[in-house]
């Protein structure tokens, strides 16, 4: 026979005519092949499929068609087919198309009448995109699932089946397919103390009672442990019914582990601000206990000075700085103590009208000692009176003049004034020492601050001014300092007048 197209039959008889229509009908690529098998008729979505032209494929080898890794199968069809007389099972090949490209088919191979075969190809392209997409999708889902380290599952009812992702399988670091999967292999899984409660989560959405949602432990191959979030419910079908149930898993080992080491850390700091608070305590009812026993001999020291002041003349001499330094230290503890006491916060004030002026010289008088003949100017109105605690006020005022004196050489005189201002009446205490610069005109008011640099040459604790704001704000008032580094500085704080309330 001449290799011939099947469209260049017309001119063949009616029936010849009527196969050519219907091969060239068929979606399938058709080839007849002889019995050396080559190409001797093809049909429409042969040529299309292929990209060739009739002329091109006649008489071609079908063979030299296929990708070589496919001709084996190819030869073992054409046997079985010589054989058996019919090959059923459709063989999955590649061809080569004109313009390079493969397509991948589904190829059946049946002997032909006479001699040769019939080569059946069913274009495979479409299938194989969506099975690729379909992979692909699959690969996305089990790449996000080892991402957020999710995983889930699905448990039939019935049968009883389980069925887990892949992100399962990493959670509980299980290899898929060693062992059968089930629901009480699950719960194997499970650590012994959270088992009940994950069976029963699952039970429930089983029958399809309930939702659930819970963390509970895990122990993973190795004995370690893990921590997993689970939500489980239970699976309908269309009709309502309940077929399973399914759920997913997340490992939250790491946000367990860092919530139970922050736990752990809180727990830590507050014993520690529990056992600081305990010191700190101890430490002030120390400082309490210490000055008090301080004052008493202190007292006594400048008592018997005082006895001993004009017994003889060299006496008096040597009494100067016995009496000045006893007389420093006392004010110490009075700060100390004060300290302690504000600090207890047990001190509250009985403000009452006094007369400024005496009050002012009261406290001098207590400061003679220290302030060695210096003298301090007062620049009040007469008969000035304020509202104020007593004791309190002399406290204030005393720690203000001392430091006045403290931190200003001789023979710079110190200025207590008194004016209207505010609310009520402002007094000041001005000295000629060294100033404050700006930067530590706040500071000086906290607790144990002392500036750095040659007032720290000066004995002193850094707690005189921490008390002045507090007494100052005792009665409702305000402390601050006007100053300029060379010029000296001027304390100011604010009182309600007396005389009227
Ligand atoms: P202390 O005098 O015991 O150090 P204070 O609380 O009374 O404590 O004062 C805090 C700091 O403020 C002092 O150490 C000193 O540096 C500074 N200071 C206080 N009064 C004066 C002043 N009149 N002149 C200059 N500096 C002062």
């Amino acid at each position: 026979m001449t290799p011939t197209d099947v469209n260049s039959l017309a001119a063949g008889t009616v029936a010849e005519a009527e196969v050519v229509a219907i091969l060239d009908a068929a979606a399938d690529a058709m080839f007849r092949l002889d019995a050396a098998g080559r190409v001797t008729r093809c049909n429409r979505s042969a040529r299309r499929i292929l990209g060739h032209g009739t002329q091109e494929l006649l008489g071609q080898p079908f063979r030299a068609l296929l990708l070589p890794a496919g001709r084996p199968a190819f030869d073992a069809l054409i046997a079985q087919a010589g054989h058996a007389g019919r090959v059923d099972d459709y063989s999955r090949i590649s061809l080569r198309r004109s313009d390079g490209q493969v397509v991948p088919v589904a190829l059946t191979v049946t002997p032909a009448g006479g001699a040769g075969w019939w080569a059946v190809a069913r274009d495979l392209t479409e299938q194989a995109d969506a099975q690729r997409t379909l992979a692909e999708s699959e690969q996305r889902v089990r790449r996000g699932e080892v991402l957020a380290a999710t995983g889930s599952f699905v448990v039939d009812g019935a049968a009883g089946v389980v069925q887990w992702s892949t992100g399962m399988y990493l959670i509980f670091d299980v290899v898929p397919g060693a062992s059968q999967l089930s629901v009480p292999a699950h719960l194997d899984l499970v650590h012994p103390d959270d088992r009940a409660e994950v069976r029963s989560a699952v039970q429930d959405a089983l029958a399809g009672v309930r939702a659930a949602e819970l963390d509970h432990r895990i122990v993973r191959p190795d004995g370690e442990i893990g921590w997993v979030f689970l939500a489980v419910e239970p699976a309908h079908d269309a009709a309502g019914a309940v077929l399973g149930a399914r759920g997913v898993c997340q490992d939250v080992t790491a946000r367990k582990q860092a919530d139970i080491a922050v736990r752990a850390a809180l727990e830590r700091e507050r014993s520690a601000s529990h056992e600081l608070r305990r010191l700190d305590r101890a430490k002030e009812e120390f400082l309490a206990t210490v000055s008090h026993e301080l004052r008493t001999p202190l007292t006594a020291i400048l008592g018997f000075a005082s006895l001993l002041r004009g017994t003889a003349a060299e006496h008096d001499q040597l009494l100067e700085p016995i009496e000045r330094n006893a007389s420093d230290m006392a004010q110490m503890v009075e700060r100390l103590l004060d300290y302690s006491r504000l600090e207890a916060g047990g001190v509250t004030i009985e403000p009452r009208s006094i007369d400024l002026g005496e009050l002012i010289a009261g406290s001098v008088r207590q400061l003679s000692a220290s302030l060695g003949g210096r003298p301090v100017d007062v620049v009040i109105p007469a008969g000035q009176q304020v509202w104020a605690d007593p004791e309190a006020l002399e406290r204030i005022l005393v720690n203000l003049v001392g430091n006045a004196a403290k931190y200003s050489e001789r023979p710079a005189a110190i200025t207590v004034a008194a004016q209207p201002g505010g609310q009520g009446i402002i007094i000041s205490v001005a000295d000629e020492g060294p100033g404050i610069d700006e930067e530590h005109q706040m500071r000086i008011f906290e607790r144990f601050f002392r500036i750095p640099g040659a007032t720290r040459a000066k004995r002193g604790t850094g707690v005189g001014l921490a008390i002045v704001r507090q007494y100052v704000e005792l009665h409702g008032g305000m402390v601050w300092v006007d100053s300029e580094p060379g010029k000296g500085s001027t304390f100011r704080f604010d009182l309600a007048i007396g005389g009227g309330q």
